[in-house]
């Protein structure tokens, strides 16, 4: 699985504890959409594109449920959207590999 290469998934010990202070700090307001009950914490800054797990960083967004007011899931969007906008150019794109065979070469 690829799970163990993704450096978003590599939060920190306490990342628990920052979770219910960021959720606490903002009255679980979501940074997406500015509504109440998010339930989950987002980095402001993907970490990919070189964001911390600071606190700074981090806000309420809706996650695992969704906004009572607007009906979407904040977080699936956001994130929807960063793959796209997250893809420049000179991005390594899995589908354009020049030396991919079309298929396997039997009998080698
Ligand atoms: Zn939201
Ligand atoms: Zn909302």
């Amino acid at each position: 699985m690829a799970w163990s290469n993704n450096p978003d998934r590599h939060y920190p010990s306490d990342w628990q504890q920052r979770r219910r202070l960021v959720l606490k700090r903002d009255n679980r307001v979501c940074h997406a959409c500015q509504h109440g009950g998010a339930d989950t914490v987002d980095h402001l800054v993907n970490i990919r594109r070189g964001g911390t797990h600071d606190l700074a960083n981090l806000a309420p967004i809706h996650g695992k449920a969704r906004c009572a007011e607007c009906g979407i899931n904040c977080h699936a969007v956001k994130t929807a959207r960063e793959s796209h906008a997250a893809r420049p150019s000179r991005y390594r794109t899995p589908e354009a590999h020049p030396n991919r065979h079309p298929g396997l070469l039997p009998g080698k």
